[in-house]
């Protein structure tokens, strides 16, 4: 696209060039919406530092013009800065149902009131202003993920979200293949993610896990403490159906861990056996190969449950010789020490410890070199953006753009706060 031609225009405000704070501005004339408004974990070197916001100075100053902010999916690095924003402006929130959710918890901590929430229904399109946004359901690491379809005065553009192609997912909802090809050869711009672009082939999908995770809990022979992302209501899942079929009870720890599988529990995304949660209080009444602790702390967060049990101060339990623990989640980059520190501790303890890089506990969420392939294939855009990822990652993309036959010309890498 030519700059200054066109009057529409894609704005990143976050997630190119990085992973996280994902944000992106589409602006058409008197008419702005923003998809995702979501934050960073700070890097090692930002001592002191919480989290990392986008520079929200576009569309604060272009507010008139904002004529709603849509959610592709629940994770933080898609709505954690939304409090942040909804601070200095009001604005209605599209989501789907967990995604809403999850942000209204996360609002009510902020002590953040009467947001203007509109649940969207994936299979029936909204109009904000010259804008008409239709809905994909995709595959993630966590449900309710949607890809957006917008309809614009200069053509028709698809944000991905992020997604991955997983023929077996865990809750049955496959990825609604026949939307996406319904815009083959119509689409002005892809904008597609690209978090796994180095990895060749396709990822494993998530039901494999569960192979592992029952093998794991099934034959140990005390307790297990299983960490993973609390967020990812799909591997909570599995780990509470393995749990439940080795006649093991769980105890669930950690603020977000809770909080999370009461939102999905209640929203019907979650589906957990009667008695199968027994609180913390029950915890010495249950033998050891009975229980199974669920916890947060997979990135090592000092204050974390697991950080607490390995460093033998956590109130109500502590790791002995013979527990098993499994760190169900990748490592975020930046975290590794933290991590590490945690792994280290877990084994002076006398625990059996499984994590991704020597067990078979954790696939990613993101769509894999082929799948990315797969994604143009299947849409043949005029323009691919790739978005989310550091800029190897987006190279990458542009790279298998390439090979399946896109012309140099027509995919764009680009960063935060350019315009398209
Ligand atoms: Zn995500
Ligand atoms: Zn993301």
């Amino acid at each position: 696209m030519k700059k200054n031609i066109m009057p529409l225009r894609l704005i990143p405000l976050g997630g190119l060039g990085e992973i996280g704070k994902n944000m992106m501005v589409v602006e058409y004339g008197d008419d702005m919406i923003v998809i995702d408004c979501g934050q960073k974990f700070p890097e090692e070197e930002m001592l002191g530092i919480d989290m990392v916001l986008p520079d929200f100075t576009y569309v604060i100053e272009n507010v008139k013009k904002l004529r709603g902010i849509i959610l592709t999916h629940g994770h933080e690095d898609h709505i954690g800065a939304l409090p942040y924003l909804l601070k200095k402006i009001s604005v209605p929130v599209f989501g789907t149902k967990l995604t809403l959710g999850l942000l209204e918890a996360k609002l009510a901590e902020h002590n953040i009131e009467d947001t203007d929430f509109r649940e969207i229904n994936p299979d029936k399109a909204i109009s904000l202003g010259c804008f008409d946004i239709n809905f994909i359901r995709v595959s993630h690491s966590i449900p309710d993920g949607v890809a957006l379809a917008i309809k614009t005065p200069e053509g028709i553009i698809m944000h991905t979200g992020d997604f991955k192609i997983d023929q077996t997912p865990i809750d049955g909802q496959l990825m609604e293949f026949e939307k996406i090809t319904s815009y083959r050869n119509r689409l002005l711009v892809l904008m597609s993610d690209s978090t796994n672009a180095e990895n060749s082939g396709f990822t494993l999908p998530e039901k494999s896990v569960s192979d592992t995770l029952k093998e794991l809990i099934g034959t140990a022979k005390n307790r297990v403490i299983v960490a993973c992302f609390a967020s990812h209501i799909h591997r909570i899942q599995q780990v509470i159906d393995a749990a439940v079929g080795s006649n093991r009870r769980i105890v669930v720890m950690g603020r977000s861990m809770l909080r999370n599988i009461d939102i999905a529990q209640d929203l019907g995304y979650l589906k957990i056996p009667p008695k199968a949660i027994v609180d913390m209080s029950e915890l010495k009444h249950i033998k050891a190969k009975n229980l199974l602790v669920l916890c947060t702390g997979s990135q090592g967060e000092p204050l974390s449950a697991l950080t607490r049990m390995a460093a033998k101060n956590h109130r109500n339990l502590q790791i002995v010789p013979g527990d098993t623990v499994i760190i169900s989640a990748k490592t975020v980059p930046g975290n590794e020490k933290s991590v590490n520190r945690v792994i280290d501790l877990l084994f002076k303890n006398g625990a059996e410890v499984y994590y991704k890089s020597v067990s078979e506990v954790h696939v990613s969420g993101h769509a894999a070199q082929e799948e990315l392939k797969m994604m143009i294939n299947l849409t043949k855009p005029k323009y691919l953006i790739p978005i989310h990822g550091e800029y190897r990652h987006l190279q990458y993309h542009a790279q298998l753009a390439k090979m399946v036959g896109m012309p140099d010309k027509n995919i764009i890498v680009t960063g935060n706060g350019n315009y398209a």
